[in-house]
């Protein structure tokens, strides 16, 4: 086997320019042309890791299956490689200087002064080198947060640069910029990337291909004077323009030949032309869809779409495979009473309650909770939306007035939702939820999720501290709400059923990390489905 290749994708000029999604796109290809290949993202901020910071702050925080919690770019990645990610695919300097100073501490480096260069960029260049020698992917594409200049990325781009030096042919970067179209005189402009490019220069670093987003089609003499200004081949500038979905890229990168480019540069053959028909039957569904329904998402950061990341794709895969267009209508959940529920709701052929921490916004949620419940419109609760099924449940159903989880509420007379045993010594937040993959055994085949799944045993990812509180088990078993999902080793209830009602499903996991395009989530395709036909 050859030695693993090494590309390094960074961005100038802004941020959001769709690093991730380029990272994607090109390994979309590459995998399509019959290499294997993983993506890893390096974020230059100080947090181990993104799993205590707010969703305003960073978006959704992806789990992986082996329990990590990363950056949401991830979750792009597996959803266009449809081959699981790792904790080893997202490092932070957080983590980077953890582990120099806690070799430090263990006398590692006895007697030398740890400093940025060597210390931190070994431990960069060793998380980089390790996808490759450890995992033994033929390309690893490795994606640097931040934009270059920024002060945290300095290091990751040092470490590039010596990788560069070190793996010759072997290793090579991408540079994503932006061309600006300044409407009052018409013109496309090339002089931000220029500068980008000279801020790379000047940490000696050459990129090999240069990435431009552009609303507009780039001529040719744009791309001329940007390979003349900026030292690269007329091949490698590369047009990267604004499309409706961004499952649309991996063809737009095809035309553009940057798979051909990348590998020509990395001494590999192109092998076979990129296999991406089942790609493109899914892209065909999902821009001809026979009907559009609306489905609302309840949640609390509505404003920003990012938080919710993974269910919006999921919603979109799962409306691609049922020939129907979702519309999701978001739903602030702080701003739904008993009053206007029924307004805010109306026209909805499913709702989903997304996941979620903390008191800000439960009364909404389980206003909407009964809502939907009592007037049989499909509902797919997840995580805290499961929760708050239950607790809804307890308080109308049950009556148990003041039914509570104890995260909301520590002194509920009914604890229907509780701390999971394992939490109750845990102090630290970081890193110490139930996090990853667990296995859920359906009870049996007479429900909507075994319909879904088609097979008794699932394994999901998980990321939460509380549960459903076994000691009421009979009583909601007896009122009609079923534990339909558990794990076989704990006994602790992962998935609920109104078996009453059309389609009406909670689960304790998060199926919304596992679709991918090729894979659409099963789970997310049967509520699609339940809420065609509603
Ligand atoms: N806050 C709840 C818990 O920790 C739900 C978590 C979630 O929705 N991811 O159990």
């Amino acid at each position: 086997m050859s030695a693993t290749r090494y590309i390094f994708v960074t961005g100038g000029v802004t941020s959001s320019l769709g690093k991730g999604i380029l990272a994607a796109s090109l390994a979309k290809l590459l995998q399509a042309r019959g290499y294997s290949v993983t993506i890893q993202k390096l974020d230059p901020y100080i947090n181990i890791d993104p799993g205590t910071l707010n969703p305003y702050e960073h978006g959704e925080c992806y789990v992986t299956e082996d329990g990590a919690e990363t950056d949401l770019d991830l979750g792009h990645y597996e959803r266009f490689l449809n081959v699981p990610t790792s904790q080893a695919n997202n490092v932070t300097t957080g983590r980077i200087y953890q582990s120099v100073i806690n070799k430090e501490r263990r006398g590692d480096y006895l007697g030398k002064t740890v400093q940025i260069i060597p210390h931190i960029t070994d431990e960069i260049k060793r998380r980089i080198l390790f996808l490759g020698t450890k995992r033994k992917y033929d390309i690893v594409i490795t994606e640097i947060g931040g934009t270059v200049g920024d002060i945290e990325s300095l290091p990751y781009i040092e470490a590039v640069r010596q990788l560069k030096w070190e793996l010759g042919q072997n290793a090579l970067v991408i540079h994503l910029t932006l061309v600006p179209f300044l409407a009052a005189s018409g013109e496309l402009k090339t002089k931000p990337t220029q500068h980008s490019v000279k801020s790379l220069l000047e940490t000696g670093v050459q990129p090999d291909v240069l990435v431009l987003r552009t609303e507009h089609e780039l001529n040719a003499g744009i791309r001329k004077k940007v390979a003349l200004f900026c030292n690269v081949e007329l091949d490698a500038v590369v047009q990267s323009i604004d499309v409706p979905t961004i499952y649309d890229v991996p063809n737009k990168m095809k035309e553009e030949k940057l798979d051909q480019t990348v590998l020509r540069k990395l001494g590999l053959p192109l092998k076979d032309e990129p296999q991406l028909e089942a790609w493109n039957e899914f892209l065909h569904k999902l821009k001809n869809p026979a009907t559009t329904i609306e489905i609302g998402l309840v949640g609390k950061y509505v404003e920003l779409q990012d938080a919710y990341k993974s269910i919006v794709e999921a919603v979109t895969h799962a409306g691609a495979m049922n020939s129907c267009k979702v519309k999701l209508r978001w739903l602030h959940s702080e701003k739904i009473t008993e009053e206007n529920v029924a307004k805010k709701l109306a026209g909805l052929k499913g709702v989903i309650i997304a996941p979620g921490f903390g008191h800000r916004g439960i009364e909404g949620k389980i206003t909407v909770a009964r809502y939907v419940r009592e007037n049989n419109i499909p509902f797919l609760g997840i995580c805290l939306g499961m929760q708050i099924a239950v607790i809804e449940f307890a308080r109308n159903v049950l009556n148990l007035r003041d039914a509570d989880s104890t995260e909301m509420n520590e002194k509920t007379p009914h604890p229907v939702i509780d701390l999971m045993e394992e939490q109750k010594g845990i102090t630290e937040k970081g890193g110490t939820m139930r996090l990853g993959a667990y296995k859920c055994q359906l009870v049996n085949k007479d429900s909507n999720i075994y319909r879904a799944y088609n097979k008794l045993e699932i394994s999901e990812r998980h990321r939460h501290r509380y549960e459903f509180n076994n000691h009421y088990l009979e009583a909601f078993e007896a009122a009609g709400m079923k534990a339909v999902g558990v794990n076989p080793d704990t006994n602790l209830v992962e998935a609920i059923e109104i078996p009453a009602n059309k389609w009406f499903v909670g689960v304790q996991f998060h199926p919304e990390y596992s679709s991918t395009v090729l894979k659409p989530h099963p789970l997310f395709v049967a509520f699609v489905k339940a809420s065609l036909e509603s």
